[in-house]
């Protein structure tokens, strides 16, 4: 097993160095980001990248995205920019935004999981992009979670799955957007948003006009399944204990659990309902209407019910509007699509 090293940039000034040194000789290092940690590697490098899907137990067919630090990069990446990505980029870059678009040929096989297409991606976080430039390569990384597992928002959660697995984790402090990147692909005939994210539909529908829903977004996807963003088919986001979505006014789901949830249940609520359910284990991840809290949250919540008993899970859930889609796509995955609906 390897030693996987805490590096803080606060209280040690080689700390990017060294991550980008161990990224340099071909290693996977932990990566803070504005969305979600990532598990960093040279993307220009197939064996490197092969380790981030060994180090995740990571579907082989599940695509990675490319992180730069200039949106010029882009192009290297790309051999034609279709001119709807460009308008993308420059109104939402650096931020929780990948576009995918046609890939270069300089991109490895490891990266893009046999597609035509990469997704790219210039974030915000400085130690993110400091990193990449430091590195001198584009960085592919997917969330720094177990396969299947939340993803993570703090450097203790990615030591959590990743100890023993990757060479390092560069502590950035906690994600300040805490739900992955939106993702949008320009690569065929009509934009469509795979994945809600940082970036809202309605931020996209403001340049582009019109943006398709990809069906993954609404159903759960079969595992033999040829869907556009492979990544959306598989089990997601879930905690060990089963959990129930249960949608509609938060009134009428706090009655719901309320009325269903037996002693020692795990509740997922917003901080109004915080002393409603007096005989479960009960996580707050915001306030009904504060939806930015929620995403920051969603992710600790969910994983702080591994370290309890509880034996199911019973979440409130914000309606679809803005970052409420993305926020209520994380918690329906982690469930399964398993909603009642009040
Ligand atoms: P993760 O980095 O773990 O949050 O996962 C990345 C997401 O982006 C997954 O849902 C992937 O399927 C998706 N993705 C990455 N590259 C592509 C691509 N070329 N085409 C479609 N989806 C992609
Ligand atoms: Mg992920």
């Amino acid at each position: 097993m390897m030693q996987t090293h805490l590096l803080l940039p606060e209280s040690d000034v080689n700390a990017v160095q060294i991550a980008a040194g161990l990224i340099k000789q071909g290693e996977v290092v932990g990566m803070p980001t504005e969305t979600v940690y990532g598990l960093a590697a040279n993307a220009l490098d197939g064996r490197a990248v092969a380790k981030i899907f060994h180090a995740k137990g990571r579907p082989q067919d599940n695509p990675l995205i490319v992180h730069i630090a200039d949106a010029t990069q882009l192009n290297t990446l790309c051999p034609a920019v279709p001119p709807q990505a460009a308008r993308l980029a420059e109104a939402f870059w650096p931020g929780p935004l990948t576009l995918i678009v046609p890939k270069a040929a300089c991109i490895p096989e490891e990266v893009c999981c046999g597609l035509d297409t990469v997704g790219v991606r210039l974030p915000a976080h400085p130690l993110a992009r400091a990193l990449i430039r430091a590195a001198g390569v584009p960085l592919a990384a997917p969330s720094a979670n177990l396969s299947g597992r939340p993803s993570t928002t703090t450097a203790a959660h990615v030591l959590r799955d990743m100890d023993g697995r990757i060479a390092a984790v560069l502590d950035g402090g906690p994600c300040g957007v805490g739900v992955e990147s939106t993702v949008v692909t320009l690569a065929q005939d009509r934009p469509r948003l795979l994945r809600p994210g940082g970036v809202t539909l309605e931020q996209l529908q403001g340049v582009l006009g019109t943006v398709e829903l990809d069906r993954a977004l609404y159903e759960k996807i079969g595992d033999e399944a040829r869907v556009s963003a492979p990544g959306m088919k598989y089990r997601h986001y879930a905690p060990k204990a089963p959990v129930t979505v249960v949608r509609g006014q938060p009134q009428a789901a706090a009655a719901y659990i309320k009325a269903h949830a037996a002693p020692g249940d795990g509740v997922l609520c917003f901080d109004e309902y915080r002393d409603c359910f007096s005989a479960c284990v009960v996580a707050c991840f915001g306030a009904q209407a504060d939806l930015a809290a929620q995403a920051r949250a969603v992710f600790d919540c969910l994983r702080a019910f591994d370290d309890t008993a509880v034996r199911q899970i019973w979440a409130q859930c914000p309606p679809n509007d803005g970052l409420g889609l993305a926020v209520a796509n994380r918690i329906q995955k982690a469930a399964g699509f398993r909603t009642v609906d009040v």
